[in-house]
């Protein structure tokens, strides 16, 4: 049975966020947004209440209904996405930690990932370089053995907490001809030798946020600092070993069920930016009437309604999907992720435009949660790259398709109608349409 409703558990979470988000993360939003600096006061707030800490990153692994990570996401977000990055970032090294590593590794690490309320530490997943971060098969950071150490030498730029985290889990090519199959994850912790922090880079958006750039050269990293350990390498470098499921169909799988916690992060963002939009139609009178009387206004504002909740939608059943260990057959994992970033882009765009002039100014949060809004068309896999997957993912037709338009209409019964314009016949479109659902299932 469907069931879209909050278990009275799921709501007291909810509410808790929720309560974080309003009281502790929104007061000293601005502020940090405008000397991009680093709300540490708000982790250890978080920390003291278990919000930032391991087992709440945990619980969201336990849920079985995989909304867990949306939830707190969409409340968090909804506060100051540059603060929500950095609550959520060292989460990132988790799930880098969690795929690659054996328990032992996680045990061990994870704990630095997130410390204590008097000593807060910070993670790191260091995959995108300078030159390039939607060719994840091509990078250029190398990994090599060194008798007992491994010897880690390259450049990485866009990194949450890059350069200055506890634990670095760095992607690099051990075997770089191999692609996908050739890289490997290694745990760098701070102040090794040879993790060079370059610079934090200033940004558009979420700027309370620290996004760093770094070098490794020569960096010399214990053998056991190889996530998964060396069999599990020596398995995949191997050319006879089936390496499609430990790099292929695993990892896209992987990167589906990640995609709608980035999802949920874009509508906490349009829903802050649509609830205050609302809020300013019915207060702000024009023509001697409130905003909101204007139909155009008011359409705009049901269009920022409708693609909020369309978008939640198609995050929680992706969800759903992960929590139930479902195929992507349809990569539902990318269709939530592209779907609601774009959906942010537009809802906070229409925010600044129901305000008018003072929607352009720094006076009111919108044109803030505007410029938040763009990165989540870029980060976690482009919106071009999104599309790739998705139409990747589209079922082939049954035949080849026809050459000329000449044999394509008369291939499916097509009929002119009046004006010249081609109508398929019924009987076409029922089987052809049922085909296409079979195969989907
Ligand atoms: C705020 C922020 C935080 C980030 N945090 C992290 C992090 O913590 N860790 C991390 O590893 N990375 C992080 N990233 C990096 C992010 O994932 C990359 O920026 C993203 O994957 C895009 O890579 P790129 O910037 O190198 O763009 P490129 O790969 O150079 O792409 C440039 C443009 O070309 C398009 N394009 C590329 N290839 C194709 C193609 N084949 N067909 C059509 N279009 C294509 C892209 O869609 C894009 O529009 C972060 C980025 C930002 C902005």
């Amino acid at each position: 049975m469907l069931d879209l409703s909050l278990t009275a558990e799921q709501q007291g979470q909810l509410a808790e966020w929720h309560a974080f988000a309003e009281e502790v993360i929104r007061p000293v939003a601005a502020e940090h947004d405008r000397d991009e600096s680093t709300p540490m006061e708000v982790l250890e707030e978080a920390s003291r209440r278990g919000l930032y800490s391991l087992d709440s990153w945990a619980a969201g692994l336990e849920d079985p209904t995989g909304l867990h990570w949306l939830l707190a996401n969409e409340e968090l977000f909804w506060g100051c996405a540059g603060i929500a990055l950095q609550l959520t970032v060292s989460g990132l090294a988790l799930a880098g930690l969690s795929a690659a590593g054996t328990p032992e590794q996680l045990m061990q690490c994870a704990p630095e990932c997130f410390g204590s309320p008097s000593d807060i530490k910070l993670g790191a997943l260091a995959v995108t370089e300078p030159t390039g971060g939607s060719d994840v098969a091509s990078l250029t950071t190398t990994a090599r053995r060194d008798g007992s150490d491994w010897v880690l030498d390259g450049h990485k730029m866009f990194i949450g907490n890059g350069g200055i985290a506890d634990v670095h889990v760095v992607v690099a090519a051990v075997d770089p001809d191999l692609g996908h199959r050739g890289q490997a994850s290694f745990v760098v912790p701070k102040g090794t030798a040879g993790l060079v922090p370059v610079r934090r880079l200033s940004k558009l958006g979420l700027r309370a946020a620290y996004t760093g750039e770094f070098r490794l050269e020569s960096c010399r990293i214990p053998a056991d600092h190889l996530l998964g350990g060396q069999d599990k390498l020596d398995e995949r470098l191997d050319p006879a070993g089936h390496d499609e499921d430990i790099s292929g169909s695993t990892t896209l799988k992987a990167l589906e069920r990640s995609r709608p916690v980035v999802a949920a992060q874009a509508i906490g963002v349009a829903r802050a930016a649509y609830e205050y939009a609302l809020a300013y139609a019915c207060e702000r009178r024009t023509f001697g009437h409130p905003l909101l009387e204007h139909p155009p206004i008011a359409e705009l504002l049901a269009d920022m309604a409708m693609d909020i909740d369309a978008a939640r939608l198609l995050a929680w059943r992706a969800a759903w999907m992960g929590a139930t260990d479902r195929d992507y057959q349809a990569a539902e994992g990318s269709m939530s992720k592209l779907k609601a970033s774009e959906m942010a882009t537009r809802v906070t765009e229409k925010a600044v435009q129901i305000l008018g002039g003072h929607g352009y100014l720094a006076d009111h949060p919108v044109e803030k949660w505007y410029r938040d809004a763009k990165v989540f068309d870029i980060y976690e896999g482009t919106s071009q790259i999104q599309r790739m997957v998705i139409a990747r993912s589209l079922p082939e037709a049954e035949s080849p398709l026809p050459l000329r338009r000449a044999e394509f209409e008369e291939g499916l019964g097509c009929r002119r109608g009046r004006g010249g314009r081609a109508r398929f016949a019924s009987r076409w479109t029922v089987p052809a349409w049922s085909c296409f659902t079979s195969r989907r299932s």
